[in-house]
């Protein structure tokens, strides 16, 4: 993705989010099953569909839960890029963010 494109994406992503969109943090998927699932429902938005998206993975503009889990201590969390690579996402992300694929 260009740089202007990252960034506007960034920035419609963080909008939305600032703007109260709901998105679906619970339940978080304990097993593999549950998060396969998960998985299975976001391949089958329609291209382009970054609200859904948002809400299917549970996103939050800010640290979730006791443990205070961030996209940056996620696996899928590409730092030098503001990235999230988990292929059924693929969007860019603030290293303060989390959604509920979160694993290290
Ligand atoms: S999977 Fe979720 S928590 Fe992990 S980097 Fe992507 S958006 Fe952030």
């Amino acid at each position: 993705m260009p740089v202007e494109d990252h960034d506007q994406v960034l920035a419609r992503i963080a909008e939305l989010l600032a703007s109260g969109l709901e998105t679906m943090t619970e339940p978080f998927p304990e097993t593999e099953k549950e998060f396969s699932q998960i998985l299975r429902e976001l391949r089958e938005l329609p291209a382009g569909d970054l609200e859904q998206k948002l809400v299917i993975g549970g996103f939050v503009d800010h640290p979730y839960g006791e443990e205070e889990q961030r996209c940056l201590e996620c696996m899928y969390y590409l730092v030098h890029r503001k990235w999230c690579d988990l292929p059924e996402l693929a969007v860019p992300v603030e290293p303060h963010w989390w959604c509920r694929l979160w694993r290290i």
